[in-house]
């Protein structure tokens, strides 16, 4: 029997184990999928030799750039993100890490295309941030990354004022803040400034609406929030398992 699972650290409130078994009944696979919850990465390589028939894993907070030194080898799109979400155990047991979070994000903003100009603000600086930069890079987008440090790369939530809002027409929030149990939170932008030319993307889905995306759709703004891309994300590593 085939094996494959999600790689994490709490993963209670995680989306693929439903997705996955859901597709195997669905499909009549012969395979199951499990949760691997590791307090340290130091415990990855004996995860890796105990659970038999593993032929891939998923990859979640926080050890999707952390995991990257315990594999043989990185797909070119990963290692230029610096963060991968899947793992795929090749011939002879070898590792090999991929990104799908890119392939996700931009099939799952394609559907909020035209967006009036360009630009765009990146809220937070992990992992998942990587991996929209490199779409929005991509895309040929003016962004900027917003983080609670600033830095050479990233401006700080503070400076946000009036003419940076309305300069930015997509606002992707890649913090988790919101994620259920504290619904109420939402990152700290000025939410006054938005009007109906934005588009404010959540990648949280759980909820399925955030606080973020109800203070846009309140001020006109389009919304979204993850699972499209979460599901795209997850189609594209089921593919890459079996490839
Ligand atoms: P991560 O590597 O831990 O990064 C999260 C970033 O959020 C941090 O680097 C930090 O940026 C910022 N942040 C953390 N706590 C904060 C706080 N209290 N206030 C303000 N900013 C804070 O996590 P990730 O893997 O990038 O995931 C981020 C979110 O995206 C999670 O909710 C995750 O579930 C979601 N996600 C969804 C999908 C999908 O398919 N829908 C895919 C990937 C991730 P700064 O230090 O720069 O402020």
């Amino acid at each position: 029997m085939a094996k494959y699972g999600l790689l994490g650290k709490d993963l209670s409130h995680s989306f693929s184990k439903a997705f996955f078994t859901n597709k195997f009944e669905k499909e009549k696979r012969k395979a199951t999928y499990h949760n691997f919850e590791l307090e340290s990465l130091d415990l990855f390589p004996e995860l890796t030799y105990k659970t038999e028939g593993l032929k891939g894993l998923n990859v979640t907070i926080p050890y999707k750039e952390e995991i990257i030194p315990y594999l043989d080898k990185i797909d070119k799109e990963a290692a230029k993100i610096g963060a991968v979400n899947t793992i795929k155990f090749g011939k002879n047991g070898k590792l090999i890490g991929y990104n799908t979070d890119h392939y996700g994000f931009a099939k799952a903003l394609a559907d909020y295309f035209p967006i009036k100009e360009k630009t765009a603000l990146i809220l937070g600086s992990g992992g998942a941030s990587k991996a929209i930069s490199y779409v929005l890079d991509a895309m040929e987008f003016d962004y900027e990354i917003v983080a609670r440090t600033p830095s050479i790369d990233s401006i700080s939530y503070d400076s946000l004022d009036r003419e940076i809002m309305e300069d930015h027409l997509l606002i992707v929030n890649c913090t988790p803040i919101g994620t259920s149990p504290n619904v109420e939170d939402c990152p700290r932008i000025p939410y006054q400034y938005i009007g109906e030319d934005h588009v404010l993307f959540d990648l949280i889905y759980n909820p399925t609406e955030t606080e973020f995306m109800k203070r846009g759709f309140v001020r006109g703004a389009r919304v979204s929030n993850g699972l499209k891309m979460l599901e795209y994300q997850a189609q594209k590593a089921w593919k890459i398992w079996n490839s």
